[in-house]
């Protein structure tokens, strides 16, 4: 390697200089070395420059931004990736592969769990990004052949989550309607050794309606387009997906950058590495394939004013592994239960179709999360030798829906905004105000950098009592004449007054036009929403009648007999709201990722029409500012790029200094300024702090590491 050979420090010189000449063409890679680094259109000026010669990513100091190029680059083989294994951040140009290399070594020699969280609003690229850290682990680890097993499973996990999880909308071709948080999990050699998978709040409403030009999840319309004629037989299915209303919903079963047939065979064989059974994956078809009868079952009105099916049924209840005439009841009346007895009360024909879209959202979504607690068991770290060890470190990825605003916005942005916001706190607790606090913990002078914390907007949606998701739980849980309007109308009582809140109600008892009447609109940190009310109360309810319940309990089919247990019947406490299960799995989230060493990938959006080589400003401007990349830089200017605990710092270099080899005696910050003394460190170059050394330039960090070396 050019830089390996060189004197140390020389070759960040050479690369810096490079960056230099370069720069009227390419740009800086590192924000850090704009001179003009407060300007805004400086900023976006070099985001251009490099995104024309298609170097879609660049640092602010150790996060990397990245720009979706809309296009196959040739930057993703093997040989990229070999040059970037073992080499520090700054000797090669900014990668996708340097950030995840950084973060395996930080793990390896500092033995701590590390995580990677990716951002950006929906299309931005933050899956394609988790993805191809994936593969960079999978293909630079070490293995054995237990660990390629592990590491196949861990690769072959994406296809299948995608296929359920995934599905083209307004903004984006393969969409993840889930939040994802992925534990790859190491052994003490540095092997990956299993991994473990969180899932977030699926938008399984999407099973039952689609936005128009929007899709239902892959894998339906990859089952019809790719199953084989006999599988499809067997499920009583068409080759058509115009033949089923779940599919058509949105207008549009194809889509032109998806090849479903394709997909089809590859979420196949993915299933079959993760070790999912045959009779399994005939199950699970079997799922999928009654939620695409349910859709049709259509119901005519009696005299009396009660309903029945006019369809035929006797696939779906074969599929479902249920009675048939026992589907019927269950899909027509509902089964009340009193003290003194049980009565069978008949539907009317909105009720009965809403029985009928709430059993296919839950036996959907139940299948999801089977589905990835068998993904769990497949990928659990197992050890040979020590069945009860821990692995020794683990790297978390974290990839969620993005932020997202349509023209109709409802319940589920409301879910998917209210993540975005979590996640934006957690990032300016991590690396704003967690850096600005470790100077002053730390006794290090130094200028507090301003910056907009949206602390105020995630109370305003998750206080206790006070709290959007609050009042919306009070209406849920009220009897009587509760609806999505008196929770509007509660709002407007509750936090009408708060800044980031607007109905279309104005102070002078006049109109706001741009605010519909059933609507509040959210001024989020990334930029304003209207939510529309309807359908509120019944999503975060998402309540299935009694017998539908105990029918999906009586099931024959394996899988929805794990989805449905009867535990669930005799419960008699009321399950959590879905905001609330979601608030509370967000907080546990949270938890975990404040438990790791972060690092981060901040992506961007070039353009909403998805080409190639368009860059569009404005749009690019307005991420720039909600992502916070300008408070990001000023502080990573003004502050030190590199911060070592003393210990950590002196084990690393004792060996560098005859004073602090093989042990050092004394205190660790005199251990320390001795050590760096002999190094030639320049006073201007770092700071010591309480506990910690703090180093201004990552170069200097760079020629101490390559000393070792030498
Ligand atoms: P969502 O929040 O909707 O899930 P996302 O941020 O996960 O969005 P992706 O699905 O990762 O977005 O990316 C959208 C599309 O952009 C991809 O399907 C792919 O076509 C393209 N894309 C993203 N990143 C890259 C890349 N590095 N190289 C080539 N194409 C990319
Ligand atoms: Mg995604």
């Amino acid at each position: 390697m050019r830089y390996r050979a060189m004197a140390a420090g020389e070759g960040v010189r050479v690369i810096m200089e490079t960056a230099l000449t370069a720069r009227d063409r390419v740009g800086v890679q590192d924000f850090v070395l704009l001179e003009n680094y407060t300007s805004e259109a400086a900023f976006i000026e070099n985001l251009r420059k490099r995104f024309k010669e298609n170097l879609i990513y660049t640092y602010i100091g150790s996060v990397l931004v990245s720009v979706n190029p809309y296009k196959e680059l040739e930057i993703y083989s093997k040989p990229h990736m070999d040059r970037y294994h073992g080499v520090s951040f700054y000797e090669v140009s900014p990668h996708i592969y340097a950030i995840s290399d950084n973060v395996y070594r930080s793990m390896r020699t500092e033995g701590r769990d590390q995580c990677i969280l990716i951002s950006g609003e929906s299309g931005a690229g933050k899956t394609e990004a988790s993805k191809k850290i994936l593969q960079y682990y999978a293909m630079t680890c070490p293995a054995s052949e237990q660990v390629q097993k592990v590491k196949d499973r861990l690769l072959q996990s994406n296809p299948v989550l995608e296929a359920f999880g995934n599905a083209k909308t307004l903004r984006n071709d393969n969409s993840s309607r889930f939040g994802k948080y992925m534990d790859i999990q190491f052994d003490f050699k540095g092997a990956p050794v299993g991994g473990h998978i969180l899932s977030f709040l699926l938008e399984n409403s999407r099973v039952v309606h689609q936005n128009h030009g929007e899709r239902n999840f892959h894998i339906f319309y990859q089952m019809i387009e790719g199953g084989e004629e006999e599988l499809l037989q067997r499920r009583g299915l068409e080759r058509n997906p115009q033949q089923y209303h779940y599919l058509v919903k949105g207008k549009c079963p194809r889509v032109s950058s998806l090849n479903d047939r394709d997909d089809w065979k590859a979420v196949r064989k993915a299933l079959s590495v993760i070790g999912i059974s045959d009779e399994e994956v005939e199950e699970l078809l079997n799922i999928i394939a009654s939620v695409l009868h349910l859709g049709n079952v259509q119901f005519g009105m009696e005299d009396s004013g009660g309903v029945y099916i006019t369809t035929e049924t006797q696939i779906m209840s074969q599929l479902l592994g249920v009675e048939g005439t026992l589907l019927n009841e269950a899909l027509t009346y509902r089964k009340i239960i009193t003290k003194e007895e049980e009565l069978m009360s008949p539907l009317n024909l909105e009720q009965a179709a809403s029985a009928r879209d709430a059993l296919s959202k839950a036996v959907y979504g139940r299948a999801f999360t089977w589905l990835i607690n068998k993904l769990n068991m497949s990928l659990a770290f197992r050890d040979p030798v020590y069945p009860t060890g821990r692995c020794a470190a683990a790297i978390g990825l974290l990839d969620i829906y993005g932020f997202e605003v349509f023209q109709h916005n409802s319940f589920e942005q409301f879910c998917i905004n209210y993540c975005n916001e979590k996640l934006q706190q957690l990032v300016i607790e991590l690396t704003l105000k967690q850096e600005q606090d470790d100077y002053v913990a730390e006794g290090v002078t130094w200028e507090p950098v301003q910056y907009f914390n949206n602390k105020s907007i995630c109370d305003l949606l998750e206080e206790k009592f006070k709290g959007i998701i609050s009042v919306l739980d009070e209406e849920c849980l009220r009897p009587g004449d509760a609806s999505d309007i008196t929770f509007l109308e509660k709002l407007e009582v509750t936090v009408g007054d708060h800044p980031h809140f607007v109905t279309h109600k104005l102070a002078d008892g006049k109109t706001r036009k741009a605010i519909g009447r059933e609507e509040f609109r959210l001024l989020h940190y990334a930029g304003e929403v209207n939510y529309n009310v309807n359908g509120f109360l019944d999503k975060n309810n998402d309540l299935l009648y009694r017998n539908l319940k105990e029918m999906m309990c009586r099931s024959e089919n394996r899988i929805l007999t794990q989805c449905f247990e009867r535990d669930e019947l005799t419960d008699q406490k009321r399950p959590e709201t879905t905001a609330t299960q979601f608030k509370y799995s967000l907080a546990k989230l949270m938890e975990i990722l404040m438990s790791k060493e972060p690092s981060y990938v901040r992506c961007i959006k070039p353009n909403d029409a998805r080409q190639p080589g368009r860059f569009d400003e404005v749009l690019i401007r307005h991420q720039v500012k909600y992502l916070g990349l300008m408070q990001s830089l000023r502080i990573r200017r003004a502050g030190f790029a590199y911060r070592r605990r003393y210990e950590v710092f002196l084990q690393r270099y004792k060996s560098l200094c005859p004073e602090t080899w093989p042990n050092w005696q004394g205190q660790l910050a005199e251990g320390v300024a001795t050590l760096v003394r002999h190094l030639g460190y320049q006073p201007e170059e770092y700071k010591l702090g309480r506990s910690k050394i703090f180093i201004r330039l990552p170069k200097t960090l760079f020629a101490t590491e390559d000393a070792l070396e030498v």
